[in-house]
């Protein structure tokens, strides 16, 4: 069982390490990334006192049995069949903890950008004056921070649930978290924000769940009126009355298809990768996604305001919003085509995969009668070609006459760039820190799917416009970096498109055979896909009675499984946006399909009644977190056998790509390229791209650039600074007065003459992107001196 809490301040606060780093004093606990998390082993002790306070009310006395919960017993519960709250939840020299608690990474973490430095003296005691230079200061973060973290036990049983809601009610009565509580720092609220498995609250409907109320529904029941758990059935009940979520005026859902153009390079990682490279995914995960939304709304709000707040949680905590992944989309002149991942019964040739213009042979395994293992076309030209899978998307269009591979699949370009870590405080490189990220470039489509509850709210927050419903959002890592930028265009798709299902492209109706159901189905997972059994535990594969639990069919059809091509993978770790704590969950990868057969009667009222539930399914997915994407499904997808397929969108005017300026660009870009590859060998020192970082840190224009690097030899009070800052070893000092500063100069003065043509708009974009340029060539000569 998962418990998901969130905390938010609604105060300033501070946790210190409790260790002393340079001048500041007590140093907020913060990751590699800079981003303050809270320990876990902060929690534990948070929960222990919020235990050890609920049971100082008499109506809990009970319940105190040893020297950890208030009484006068022994030290700790030895008795194991009778152990209090404290001993239980958290473990004793007795007993095991069984209850697991993760770290918590904040949701918003841009308040991060706002330290509060508050400076004060420190007061010798015995004079009672201030001593010199004992000042220290004291990082503070803001009071809209919020974090989550995830409290988990392996098991879900009615025992486990008791604990639960003990767990969930300490929670709810902490109010103040670290340091200074006295001062009235650190004032919080945790509230749990959902809890899993979901099952064991109510299967059918998960739109309407408040897991804490239902907790604290438990907790009541269980510990003050100590009545025990029988069955999971009683707990439902109390809950289900209670959800009236307050709404003021209609709410309206929409749902709409989300367009986005990259602007900028993006980088979204799904795992937390060690080393110094990272790749990003060739797609955007529903859970990066809904992070974005939730940012940038989070960003727009007014939190004084009790019902913005209220109506915040509805959408995004409360599964207001419901979205799949965007995958990458095919674009043909102003036309785009979804896609979906490659199924992975899919093989093709495997000397000649899928290529431009490529003609090599290619199947669906699945379905698939007579088998042939190798290319036929290479057969002919009496060479030797396995088939293999191949990883990628392929696109809903499929043209009869030119039915060639390069119509068939969606290429995603990357870009890999060199970057320095870069100490910011400080400006100084960091040992040893070169670090690769392979990026998605800008310039591309992505498409997917969004239900959204409550429009009305949704769309004025963030201010789109329903005549050009379109905004900009950031996507993934490095934002800060410029990384993601993007246009986000919410389409409304005509009720054509609607009937085809937009990574479907055919109504379901013209895809499954009504009159024969015994004939093969082939199932296609388009998304990753979680499912669990009874006991929380995860399949890895499918059989007959997978699918027909999954299904939930009568129990007099059968499934039978004809062939299965199925990938499990752990995800683990999300992304720091949605500041979603670690854990491990295993899923069926978006590609996996299965083909099956029902065993059924010749029953009409249940052919009728299984082929809704098929198309019930197909609409609202399968399995957990289908909200933030996961579990979308398709039968026998257009892609496999079609001939001809067409899920066209019309690119709305805003979004579609200006021709000219992007040569413009390209082709100055290539000059520039051109140049630094001739003329720049030198500047093989990390002093150089530590002044080119800076450089893209501040905001000037290329001649103000050019303006400050000239002045570097004089006494400039600002120069100085920054001289001092790149620790620059005055003795050498060559990096400053020698031939080396004048080419740097020499430089920027070719980079102004090449960037003349660059238009108004997009010279920001430029200045940065050739000081990438600069910063990865000088990168690039590093790496030969590091080799030596
Ligand atoms: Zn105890
Ligand atoms: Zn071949």
């Amino acid at each position: 069982m998962r418990l998901i809490f969130e905390i938010i301040f609604l105060s300033d606060y501070n946790i210190g390490t409790g260790y002393s780093e340079g001048i500041l004093d007590t140093p907020l606990v913060k990751d590699q990334n800079g981003i303050p998390y809270i320990p876990a082993t902060t929690l534990s002790g948070v929960l222990r006192k919020g235990i050890c306070d609920l049971l100082e009310f008499d109506y809990l006395s009970h319940h105190r049995k040893c020297k950890r919960s208030n009484s006068d017993g022994s030290s700790y519960c030895r008795n194991t069949k009778e152990m209090c709250p404290v001993c239980r939840i958290l473990g004793s020299p007795a007993s095991k903890k069984e209850w697991i608690f993760s770290s918590a990474l904040a949701v918003n973490p841009e308040n991060r950008l706002k330290p509060i430095i508050s400076w004060k003296n420190k007061i010798n005691i015995n004079t009672g004056t201030a001593e010199e230079h004992k000042l220290f200061n004291k990082e503070l973060y803001g009071k809209r921070m919020r974090f989550r973290f995830n409290i988990q036990k392996e098991r879900n049983d009615p025992h486990s649930i008791e604990e639960a809601s003990f767990i969930i009610a300490a929670m709810r009565w902490i109010k103040n978290i670290g340091s200074n509580i006295r001062r009235g720092d650190g004032k919080c609220e945790i509230h749990l924000i959902s809890h899993e498995p979901i099952c064991f609250i109510d299967s059918d409907n998960h739109e309407s769940l408040n897991s804490e109320q239902c907790f604290l529904n438990v907790f009541k029941r269980s510990w003050i009126d100590n009545v025990p758990i029988k069955d999971f059935e009683d707990i439902t009940k109390p809950y289900l009355d209670n959800d009236n979520i307050e709404t003021n005026g209609p709410s309206v859902k929409k749902i709409c298809y989300l367009i986005f153009l990259t602007i900028e390079p993006f980088l979204v990682c799904n795992t937390n990768e060690r080393g110094n490279t990272y790749e990003s995914l060739s797609y955007i995960p529903g859970q990066t996604l809904l992070g974005a939304l939730a940012w940038k709304t989070a960003r727009q709000l007014d939190w004084t305001n009790e019902e913005m707040d209220q109506k915040f949680l509805n959408l995004f905590i409360k599964n207001g919003i419901k979205l799949t992944p965007l995958f990458p989309a095919k674009k043909l002149d102003k036309d785009i085509y979804p896609s979906i991942p490659i199924p992975y019964d899919f093989a093709s040739c495997k000397l000649f995969p899928l290529t431009e213009n490529n003609d090599h042979d290619w199947k669906f395994l699945t379905g698939e009668e007579n088998e042939h293992n190798t290319c036929q076309v290479c057969k002919t030209k009496n060479r030797i070609s396995p088939l293999k899978y191949v990883n990628g998307f392929i696109s809903l269009y499929i043209q009869e006459k030119e039915a060639q591979y390069n119509r068939f699949f969606v290429k995603v370009n990357k870009n890999k760039s060199t970057h320095i870590a870069i100490n910011l405080p400080k400006g100084i490189t960091e040992h040893g820190s070169l670090f690769h990220y392979i990026t998605v470039n800008p310039n591309q489509y992505f498409i997917g799917k969004i239900e959204i509850n409550d429009w009305k709210f949704f769309s004025e927050v963030l201010k789109i416009n329903e005549d050009k419903p379109l905004i900009e959002l950031n996507i993934g890592k490095s934002t800060a970096k410029g990384y993601g930028l993007g246009k986000l265009f919410f389409y409304f798709p005509n009720e054509d498109q609607k009937v085809k299902g937009l990574f479907i492209g055919k109504s379901f109706e013209s895809r499954v055979d009504h009159e024969n159901l015994k004939k093969p189905i082939i199932m296609t997972l388009i998304t990753d896909t979680i499912l669990l059994d009874n006991w929380g535990r995860y399949y890895q594969r499918f059989d007959g009675r997978v699918l027909k639990k999954i299904f939930q069919i009568e129990p007099n059809i059968d499934v039978k499984i004809i062939k299965q091509f199925v990938r499990t993978r752990r995800i683990d770790g999300f992304n720091s946006l949605l500041g979603l704590p670690k854990w491990r969950e295993r899923v069926f990868c978006a590609g996996s399909s299965v083909s099956f057969q029902f065993k059924i009667d010749d029953d009409e009222d249940l052919k009728r009644e299984l082929i809704k539930k098929l198309k019930k399914l197909e609409k609202e997915g399968i399995g957990l977190r289908r909200e933030e994407g996961f579990g979308e499904i398709s039968f026998n997808h257009a892609v496999r056998t079609d001939k001809a397929l067409s899920m066209r969108i019309r690119l709305p005017e805003p979004m579609r790509l200006k021709r000219l300026k992007k040569s413009i660009i390209s082709r100055t870009e290539k000059r520039w390229i051109e140049y630094l590859n001739c003329k720049i060998n030198d500047f093989a020192d990390k002093k150089w791209l530590a002044l080119i970082s800076w450089l893209e840190s501040q905001d000037l224009k290329i001649e103000q650039m050019l303006n400050l690097i000239e002045k570097f030899h004089t006494n400039d009070e600002k120069v100085k600074d920054i001289i001092n800052n790149l620790k620059i070893d005055e003795k050498t000092n060559y990096f400053l007065k020698n031939k080396n500063l004048e080419s740097f100069q020499g430089v920027f003065k070719k980079l102004i003459t090449i960037s003349k043509n660059i238009p108004e708009e997009v010279k920001d974009y430029w200045r940065m992107e050739s000081l990438k340029l600069f910063g990865e060539k000088i990168a690039s000569n590093l790496k030969v001196e590091d080799n030596d």
